[in-house]
């Protein structure tokens, strides 16, 4: 059975240069797949699709084989998207990761200088990321350094210290004009979470809740389920579920491990700027400077872009 596919190169510079367009050409068509109905459409100087009909087989094998370019490259200069043509704008819910995605910043190590524990904290990281720790573990173990520190001022203090990513407030805003539910479901702390639902105008937040006591100290516990990998996955599914959208049509965007499981319950994920373990799971990989471009990996045009946001 064919389908139709496309084939979406974003640059990471301002333009896509004629050379690289001619290599990127010349590798797609002599992988001699049966690639039928080949055609190209620029999306802008930066982007551009490569429209084409295959079978299951082909597209199976030019996927890998272009994951492969892609995470074989030490220096890529462009990411490419593989994806049905049929899917990719049917998007209806966009669910976020907060730290490193939606934000430049990691809020616990924002939050480790204001307590000046920093080196405490990054003793932890560091044993997560050896694998010692697990993530409710490691959290266990940071929240617990947050203890006495007065909450009433801390989250005033660090929402100044946000820096909400390059692009996401007009991409938040033409997802919106485009009806689709967005959420932010973080491993971090949820009065952040709050305060970037609303600077963005997204539908949802939800992540981790810290205990106080009865002067508002924090006191080194969180309340409620743990907002990790897994419940990141079921929250998606349960927002979807509530706007009775097929998951299918869902998009999870995100940097960390933490992030693979609710992009494969999605139709569809975007490892943004993530580790490169992430990378080379996700189905799809965005390492440029603007979040902007998933609209991009969407299909629009720049001037499309310009009229949604
Ligand atoms: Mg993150």
């Amino acid at each position: 059975m064919t389908e139709s596919y496309v084939i979406t190169v974003i640059s990471h510079t301002s333009e896509l240069t004629s050379a690289q367009i001619k290599s990127i050409e010349s590798s797609l068509l002599s992988e001699k797949l049966n690639i039928k109905e080949f055609t190209t459409k620029s999306l802008s100087s930066r982007a551009i699709d490569y429209h084409f009909i295959t079978n299951q087989e082909s597209s199976h094998h030019l996927q890998s084989t272009l994951k492969q370019i892609q995470l074989n490259n030490t220096s890529p200069e462009y990411d490419i998207i593989f994806q049905k043509q049929s899917t990719r704008q049917a998007k209806k819910l966009f669910i976020f990761d907060m730290d490193s995605t939606l934000i430049y910043q990691e809020v616990i190590e924002l939050i480790a200088a204001y307590a000046d524990i920093e080196d405490k904290v990054a003793e932890i990281t560091e044993r997560a990321m050896n694998g010692e720790l697990d993530f409710n573990q490691s959290l266990a173990e940071r929240v617990l350094l947050l203890k006495g520190i007065d909450s009433t001022t801390l989250w005033d203090e660090l929402k100044l210290k946000i820096e909400l990513t390059n692009g996401v407030k007009p991409l938040c805003k033409a997802l919106k004009s485009l009806n689709v539910v967005m959420g932010v479901c973080s491993g971090g702390f949820i009065p952040l979470a709050e305060h970037v639902k609303q600077e963005l105008g997204l539908d949802y937040a939800f992540a981790n809740t810290l205990g106080i006591d009865e002067s508002k100290k924090l006191n080194g516990t969180t309340i409620g389920p743990i907002v990790n990998g897994d419940k990141k996955a079921e929250l998606l599914l349960e927002i979807a579920s509530k706007h009775n959208i097929n998951p299918k049509d869902a998009v999870a965007v995100g940097d960390g491990a933490n992030d693979l499981k609710m992009m494969s319950v999605a139709g569809f994920g975007i490892a943004w700027n993530a580790k490169p373990k992430v990378q080379q799971l996700a189905p799809a990989c965005l390492n440029t400077k603007s979040l902007l471009d998933v609209l991009y990996i969407m299909g629009y045009t720049e001037q499309e872009i310009t009229n949604l946001i």
